[in-house]
């Protein structure tokens, strides 16, 4: 079911981790941004948008990592964009033969590993580096490119709608995820990535994190600070209170603590290593 959270753009939500898919009104048909994780729930999407007369005419994925990187058959053949570090990223993801059946396994536990279709994966045309806008004909989707989570992590903001696309930050059930691979001080990047969308806060009337529920103008502000706080927390070792950790989380979420408790323990043991002040 397709839900309205300002003219022009819908939200579509997936019953795994609460995941949103956006589609936004163009001129000649939609712009449909992460669309979703289970195959029945993205054949609905595609339904959905077809009952509003209108096909999907461009795609993209805010980031790097499987659950925004699906497609299915019914939603057609739209260009399918990404930042260029995000495209490079898949690219060099998908050069393992067995990256597929690796995804399959990572999803074990979670039971849904059949109902996920990886025939279209990952395949994402790489915008130029810095591109400003996605190209397509409707309303400007602004791309803000930052380093924070993956690798090429775009949030988008739809001006003239007063709608932020967020990706995998601004969450109010899932913590910052920072991404403790690929860059060499992600406690930095992550702080950097939410100045740039507080940058852009004032003019947001409604935000749509990649999980968790969508936030009106009042949110905004409020997410990005438990945001900061928690990342800020985690710099300097201590446990961030935070209601989405402990026993605050909400039922069915509970597992974020222990994302929390991974990436403390990973910061401090690389903080020992490399002598980096905190913990
Ligand atoms: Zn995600």
């Amino acid at each position: 079911m397709l839900r309205q959270v300002a003219e022009g753009v819908l939200v579509h939500e997936s019953e795994f981790c609460q995941s949103n898919a956006v589609v936004v009104q163009g001129r000649d048909g939609v712009l449909l941004i992460d669309p979703g994780v289970q195959d029945r729930e993205m054949a609905c999407l595609a339904n959905d948008v077809s009952d509003l007369g209108q096909t999907v005419v461009a795609g993209f994925s805010t980031h790097p990592d499987w659950d925004h990187l699906l497609w299915h058959p019914s939603l057609g053949a739209a260009p399918r964009y990404g930042t260029a570090r995000c495209a490079a990223t898949v690219r060099d993801q998908l050069s393992d033969p067995g990256a597929k059946a690796e995804i399959t396994a990572h999803l074990g536990p979670t039971g849904i590993a059949d109902q996920v279709p990886l025939d279209l994966y990952g395949l994402i045309t790489a915008l130029p580096a810095e591109t400003a806008r996605i190209p397509w004909d409707g309303p400007h989707v602004r791309i803000i490119e930052h380093q924070a989570h993956a690798p090429g992590h775009a949030a988008l903001f739809i001006e003239e709608r007063g709608v932020l696309v967020a990706g995998d930050m601004l969450s109010d059930v899932l913590v910052p995820m920072l991404d403790l691979d690929d860059t060499a001080d992600p406690i930095e990047d992550y702080l950097a990535a939410l100045r740039l969308l507080e940058g852009v806060a004032g003019d947001v009337d409604a935000l749509v994190p990649g999980h968790g529920s969508v936030g009106g103008a009042d949110q905004v502000h409020a997410r990005i600070e438990r945001d900061r706080a928690y990342v800020l927390a985690l710099r300097e070792g201590h446990l961030p209170s935070d209601p989405r950790v402990g026993p605050s989380a909400k039922a069915g979420w509970e597992w974020v603590s222990d994302v929390h408790n991974g990436q403390a323990q990973r910061l401090a043991r690389r903080s020992e290593r490399d002598g980096t002040p905190g913990f």
